[in-house]
C-alpha cells in the first residue's frame, strides 16, 4: 500500500491534474492520496481574508474568481455524468467561504481562528474535485481524523490521537482513497485548524506512518530533492539517494521541497520517502532512506534559512558554556523556539550567542530574560543583544563535521568574497555545519557554497574538497 501527495502546482491547472489522474490510475496498487489546495489558492485565500478585514470591497471580485477557477477545473476534468454530483458538493462549500468573507467584512477584523476556517476550504474543495476526478476513487475528510492540540500559541497535530483516527477510518474498504492535506481539527474543541503552511506533506506522513505503507510518495514539481533550490542555483541538480537526516537538516534549514515535521513519522516506521515530478513522471526522483550509500558524496545539499537573528548574551555568566547552552537550549524548546545555531565565547570575550528566526525574536529575547532574571540582577549578564537582517547558510552532509576541511574550506571561500561569518556552527549535529551571514549576501553565499562543493559544472566530485 502506497501513500501519493500531490502538492499545489501538481493539482493548480486541468492539465496537471490530467497527469495526477494518469499516475494514479496507471498505480494499479492500494494507496491514499493526499492532495493540497489548487496551486497558489492559500495564498490567495489569506489575501482575500485581509482585504475583507480592511473593508476593500474588491474581496469580492476575488471570491467570485476563487470560484470560477474552480468551475473551470470541474468543467475540464470532471466526466460529464458526474459534474453534477461534484457542485452538488463543493457548492455549498463555495458559499459557506463567501459567508465567512461577508462575516469578516462586517466584522472589520480576522481572528486566527477565521483564518483557518478561511483557508480550509481550499483542501476541502479540491480533495471533492479529484476525488471525482480519479476512477474508483473514494473521498475521505481529513477534518475527521487528523486532530491538533494546542500547543503554546500553535495548533501542532496529536499524533497519538490522529494515529488511532486514521488506522480506523483506512481501515475501511476503498481501492484508491483521495482526502486533503493541512486540514485538521482541535481534540477538544473540533474547531478547524491546520499543520501549517506546507502542512500536507506531513498529513500524508501521518497516514503513511499510521497504515505502514510501503512508501511515501511526494509528487511535486522539480526532479527530485537537488543540491540546492533550483530557483537560486540553476546548476543544482538531483540527489538521487539522502537519508532522513540529511533531507531533515535540509529541510530545517530551509529547503522548501519537504514540510520538516512529514520526516519524522516515516522516519520512525523506517518507510522510504521518494520525491517525484508529477510533470515529468519518468525520472527516477529521489530516494530518502535510514542509509545512503558509501559511495555517496559527502555533501548532499546547500539551503538557507533567511530572516534570522543572532542573540548575543554578554557577562561573566557567557563563560559557563555548558550551562548556558542547556538552560537557553530547555527555556527555548520549552516555548516551541528553534534555535539554529550556537555560538561558543572565545578567549577574547565573553559572549554566548544563539540564532533564532527572527519572527521568534521577540519571544526568544523575553524568554532569555527570564531564564537569566537571576544572573542579569547579579550582573553576571550584562547585556543581551539582538542582530536582525541576518541569514543561516546550512550545509549537509552525513558525517560532514568528520572532514574538518569542509568548515574550513567553505569559511575561507566566504571571507575571501568579503562575506561577513557573524557565527558559525559547533553544535553537536554530525550532518551539518551552519553559518550565520547578512541577509543580503545570502543568495551570493549560496552559489559560492554550491560552486566550491559541485563546481559550475552539476557535476559532484568529492575530489573538489
Ligand atoms: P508543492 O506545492 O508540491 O508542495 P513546494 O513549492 O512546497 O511544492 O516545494 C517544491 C519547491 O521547492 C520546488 O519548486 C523548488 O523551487 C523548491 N526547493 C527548495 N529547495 C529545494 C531543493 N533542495 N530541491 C528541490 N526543490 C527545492
Ligand atoms: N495549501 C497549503 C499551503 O499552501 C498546504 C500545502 O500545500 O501543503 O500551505
Ligand atoms: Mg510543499
Amino acid at each position: 500500500m502506497k501513500v501519493l501527495k500531490f502538492g499545489g502546482t501538481s493539482v493548480g491547472t486541468s492539465e496537471s491534474l490530467g497527469n495526477v489522474k494518469k499516475i494514479v490510475e496507471g498505480l494499479k496498487d492500494r494507496c491514499v492520496v493526499i492532495v493540497s489546495a489548487l496551486g497558489g489558492l492559500t495564498d490567495k485565500l489569506i489575501a482575500t481574508a485581509k482585504m475583507a478585514a480592511e473593508g476593500n470591497g474588491s474581496y469580492k471580485d476575488e471570491m467570485q474568481s476563487i470560484r470560477l477557477r474552480h468551475y473551470n477545473i470541474v468543467n475540464d476534468v470532471i466526466a460529464e455524468d458526474k459534474k453534477g454530483e461534484v457542485l452538488e458538493i463543493i457548492n455549498p462549500l463555495l458559499d459557506e467561504l463567501e459567508r465567512n468573507y461577508d462575516g469578516i467584512a462586517l466584522l472589520g477584523d480576522l481572528p486566527g481562528r477565521t483564518l483557518d476556517v478561511v483557508v480550509s476550504f481550499g483542501e476541502r474543495i479540491s480533495s471533492v474535485i479529484v476525488s471525482r476526478m480519479i476512477d474508483g476513487a473514494r473521498h475521505f475528510n481529513s477534518l475527521d481524523y487528523v486532530k491538533t492540540e494546542k500547543w503554546f500559541n500553535k495548533n501542532i497535530a496529536d499524533t497519538e490521537l490522529t494515529n488511532t483516527l486514521i488506522k480506523d477510518t483506512f481501515s475501511e474498504d476503498y481501492e484508491i482513497a483521495v482526502a486533503g492535506g493541512f486540514i485538521s481539527t482541535d481534540r477538544d474543541t473540533g474547531e478547524i485548524t491546520n499543520l501549517g503552511r506546507g502542512g500536507s506533506d506531513y498529513t500524508a506522513a501521518l497516514i503513511a506512518a499510521a497504515l505502514d505503507a510501503e512508501v511515501l510518495q511526494i509528487w511535486t514539481d522539480v526532479d527530485g530533492f537537488m543540491t540546492a533550490d533550483p530557483r537560486i542555483i540553476p546548476e543544482a541538480f538531483v540527489v538521487v539517494h539522502m537519508t532522513f537526516i540529511e533531507s531533515m537538516e535540509l529541510c530545517s534549514f530551509g529547503a522548501k521541497v519537504i514540510y520538516p515535521p512529514t520526516i519524522y513519522p516515516v522516519f520512525h516506521k523506517n518507510i522510504p520517502i521518494r520525491i517525484l515530478n508529477t510533470f515529468n513522471p519518468e525520472a527516477p526522483g529521489t530516494w530518502i532512506t535510514d542509509s545512503a550509500k558509501v559511495t555517496d558524496i559527502p555533501v548532499k545539499g546547500i539551503s538557507a534559512v533567511r530572516q534570522t537573528s543572532l542573540v548575543e548574551i554578554y557577562g561573566e555568566c557567557a563563560s559557563n558554556v555548558p550551562e548556558i547552552n542547556s538552560r537557553t537550549f530547555n527555556a527555548l524548546a520549552k516555548n516551541g523556539i528553534n534555535v539554529y545555531l550556537v555560538r561558543q565565547p572565545d578567549d577574547e570575550k565573553a559572549v554566548f550567542a544563539f540564532a533564532v528566526g527572527t519572527p521568534d525574536l521577540e519571544r526568544a529575547l523575553k524568554v532569555v530574560e527570564e531564564e537569566f532574571a537571576p544572573e542579569i540582577l547579579s550582573g553576571d549578564i550584562t547585556e543581551t543583544l539582538a542582530i536582525p537582517d541576518l541569514a543561516t547558510l546550512a550545509v549537509v552532509g552525513d558525517n560532514i563535521r568528520s572532514d574538518t576541511r569542509i568548515k574550513a574550506r567553505l569559511f575561507n571561500t566566504l571571507q575571501r568574497d568579503g562575506i561577513d561569518v557573524l557565527a558559525s556552527s559547533t553544535g553537536s549535529s554530525q550532518t551539518t555545519i551552519s553559518f550565520v551571514i547578512p541577509e543580503q549576501d545570502v543568495t551570493r553565499a549560496l552559489r559560492l557554497a554550491h560552486s566550491s562543493f559541485f563546481g559550475g559544472t552539476g557535476i559532484s566530485d568529492s575530489e573538489t574538497l
